[in-house]
């Protein structure tokens, strides 16, 4: 039996895509001992602004704030990202390399369509490697089938139905601060200055976009923020005693 390596893995599309997606959960998890790693798929080198050594540095710094355990990156190039069966692999062999309980992915429909095609090629791989037939190696060892215990979604532009919502009230100022490390794709004048078009997501109205919504998710659960995740298969509870206080 292999020991798992990460406790949670976060695949996405680009590097930026998870800390606006599910940031401060991934802080939150760090603070608490877990260890997190971010697979970014692309080195998102068709982004208006920015280029690729500059978006590197930024994805560092971003991984410092929120004291990854590791990140890495597939080195798929941006814009072709789909389930085949190379890229299948690729995925497969991260999976068996870290062995983590939870995976958490882009959701199934979204603005961009990399990241409809990141959501496939991590649902396939997900389940492909759990199985013993699909063999793979890393660095020259053979790797052992495994499968995750969750598979969680995290929100990007869309909106969907979450089922269940995660307290950021703690952890919303350094989601923030991870991501205006990405200062060449956020509104961050003080960090970065240039010509470049203005995208949807560098229109200084995003970042107040993200945290409104994260006050909404918060109010519904009772706290100042909170962010929203959607679980691929359904969660069961032992007993509706965890809603219960314990005896005094
Ligand atoms: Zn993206």
């Amino acid at each position: 039996m292999k020991l798992k390596k990460a406790d949670v893995i976060v695949f996405a599309a680009h590097p930026d895509d998870a800390e606006l997606g599910c940031g401060g959960s991934i802080l939150k998890l760090s603070k608490e001992g877990k260890k997190v790693v971010i697979i970014d798929a692309t080195q998102s080198e068709l982004s208006t602004r920015g280029n690729i050594e500059l978006r590197q540095k930024e994805a560092e710094d971003a991984a410092q704030v929120l004291k990854l355990h590791a990140r890495e990156n597939l080195n798929i190039h941006d814009g072709t990202i789909s389930s085949n069966e190379e890229y299948i692999i690729k995925v497969v062999q991260q999976i068996r390399k870290w062995r983590p309980e939870i995976i958490i992915m882009p959701p199934q429909f979204e603005r961009h369509p990399d990241h409809e095609e990141m959501h496939r090629l991590v649902r396939k791989a997900a389940f492909f490697s759990g199985l013993q037939k699909i063999e793979t190696e890393l660095e020259g060892e053979k790797q052992e089938p495994h499968r995750a215990k969750r598979m969680f979604c995290f929100m990007q532009t869309y909106d969907f139905q979450p089922n269940f919502y995660v307290d950021i009230s703690d952890t919303l100022d350094e989601k923030v601060s991870a991501m205006k490390a990405f200062a060449s794709q956020f509104h961050n004048p003080e960090k970065y200055q240039s010509d470049e078009p203005e995208t949807f997501i560098s229109r200084p109205g995003f970042l107040e976009m993200l945290e409104s919504r994260a006050r909404y998710f918060g109010e519904k659960i009772g706290v100042k923020y909170a962010e929203a995740f959607y679980s691929v298969e359904p969660i069961g509870i032992d007993s509706l005693s965890i809603f219960l206080k314990p005896n005094e």
